[in-house]
């Protein structure tokens, strides 16, 4: 029996997040029209922008939101940004729900002096930059230096590490852009240190991503063996076996035995305590810490690391809009397991910070979508509201033009044919060529 209340739903944000709320919609209402709204030209948010080019299984997932998006009652509107083409007030005019799915697109500051200088870089930029994301895609980051400094110790940091060290032939199953593929071929950088705050046991890398380290066609992998060790203070077996696992891995790389031209330096326990360099970065000063009941622990005793190029991979803050209440300290919109207030709603990294996988933002979808229907039954009347009408009459007024869904596929198809050798597309990273 089809469901008796029509619901119109616009999700600003086309990335796993947004289309994991639409599919979970679909999936339990009959009735609905969902909307899906995205400023830049291209879906997918961070499986195009985001996630690695050299996991390109990561990246299938997109197949299963394409499904999404080519079902009737789903519209895509790329090339529409929330604030400039209409504006949230708008949108809550217009749709029974609206669903904030816009991510934690800004980097985190890392709030030391000589943060400043030139050389430096938030792994939201430096990230988009590889991956032709169309804001960073003339970053221009100056590789000619011989060593780069990655702070932090998640799986970001390990992303742009291994982009930095691995070959041409490395990422030629890749969809690396073409600008940083050039960029990087052609700078000098030949060592690069992954520096954490905390001790190995303690770093946020997972399991499968340290397995990747192993073998690199080009670099060595640097540790101290000494530094190999689980703190004495985890009481947790199921814990203290996962670190366990991690830590045998990182023991388990060998030093190669043919002369590697780059090396990747694993270094624990230093803390960012100032960047120096005049105008441009030229290293940076640590101190060395220790772990006290899971705090991080200053010792007074500091260490520099020359280096041209910093990136920081220390997390993100969602970007604030107007007329949503903001919690300005952890960088996300605060709400009620995702209900921000009936009508509005939060999915994803925008509701619970940046962490987890892609797979982590389908639970949040399914509580969304049952948030919305039960908020619609409960208003016990047919919406009077315009929906995609209310939309397309904004657009229409203020001359967008929106990216549609065939729009898309046919960007799709031109970047997937124009393809080199093995790598699955060229990437397109202006408007204009799109
Ligand atoms: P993350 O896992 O939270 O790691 C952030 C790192 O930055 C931590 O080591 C943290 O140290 C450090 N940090 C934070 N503030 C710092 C500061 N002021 N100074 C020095 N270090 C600082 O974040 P992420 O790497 O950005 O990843 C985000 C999420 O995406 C994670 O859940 C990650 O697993 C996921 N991801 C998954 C994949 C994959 O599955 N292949 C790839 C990329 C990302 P503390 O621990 O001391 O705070």
């Amino acid at each position: 029996m089809a469901n008796p209340v029509s619901i119109s739903v616009a999700i600003i944000g086309a990335g796993p997040a947004g289309f994991y709320a639409a599919e979970a919609l679909l999936d339990r209402h009959a009735d609905v029209q969902i909307d899906i709204i995205e400023r830049l030209a291209t879906p997918f948010g961070l499986i195009r922008a985001g996630v690695a080019p050299d996991h390109q299984s990561t990246k299938l997932v997109s197949r299963r939101f394409e499904e999404t998006a080519l079902q009737d009652v789903v519209h895509f509107y790329g090339n529409v940004e929330v604030g400039e083409a209409v504006t949230l007030d708008e949108l809550r005019g217009c749709y029974d729900a609206v669903v904030l799915a816009v991510g934690a697109g800004v980097d985190r500051p890392l709030g030391i002096p000589g943060e400043h200088l030139r050389g430096i870089y938030g792994s939201a930029l430096f990230v988009g930059w590889y991956n032709g994301h169309p804001d960073f895609r003339d970053l221009r980051p100056n590789l000619a230096t011989p060593a780069a400094v990655i702070i932090g110790n998640g799986n970001v940091a390990l992303d742009i590490a291994r982009v930095l060290v691995k070959t041409e032939a490395e990422m030629a199953s890749s969809d690396l852009s073409d600008h940083a593929a050039e960029a990087i071929c052609e700078g000098g950088i030949r060592d690069v240190y992954i520096v954490g705050r905390r001790g190995a046991a303690d770093a946020k890398f997972t399991t499968a991503e340290l397995r990747e380290l192993g073998d690199f066609e080009d670099c060595d992998v640097l540790l101290n063996a000494a530094e190999l060790t689980v703190p004495s203070e985890i009481a947790d077996n199921r814990e203290l076996r996962l670190r366990e696992k991690n830590l045998a891995i990182l023991r388990g790389i060998r030093r190669s035995e043919a002369a590697r031209t780059k090396r990747l330096h694993f270094r624990f326990n230093l803390a960012p305590a100032t960047i120096d360099g005049n105008e441009r970065v030229e290293g940076v000063i640590f101190e060395r810490t220790r772990a006290e009941s899971g705090r991080v622990l200053g010792t007074g005793e500091f260490e520099r690391i020359p280096c041209g190029l910093v990136v920081t991979a220390i997390g993100y803050r969602t970007s604030p809009l107007d007329g949503v209440p903001f919690d300005t300290k952890r960088g996300r919109y605060p709400s009620a397991e995702g209900r921000i207030e009936p009508g509005l709603y939060v999915v994803g990294w925008a509701k619970r910070g940046p962490v987890g996988v892609i797979g982590s933002n389908r639970p949040d979808g399914t509580l969304c979508a049952d948030q919305i229907i039960a908020d619609a039954k409960a208003s016990e009347r047919q919406s009077a509201k315009p929906g995609r009408a209310g939309l397309e009459g904004y657009l229409a007024l203020r001359g967008v033009r929106s990216i549609t869904f065939d729009d898309w596929q046919r960007i799709d198809a031109a970047e997937v044919a124009g393809a080199r050798k093995s790598a699955p597309r060229r990437k397109f990273t202006t408007l204009s060529e799109m």
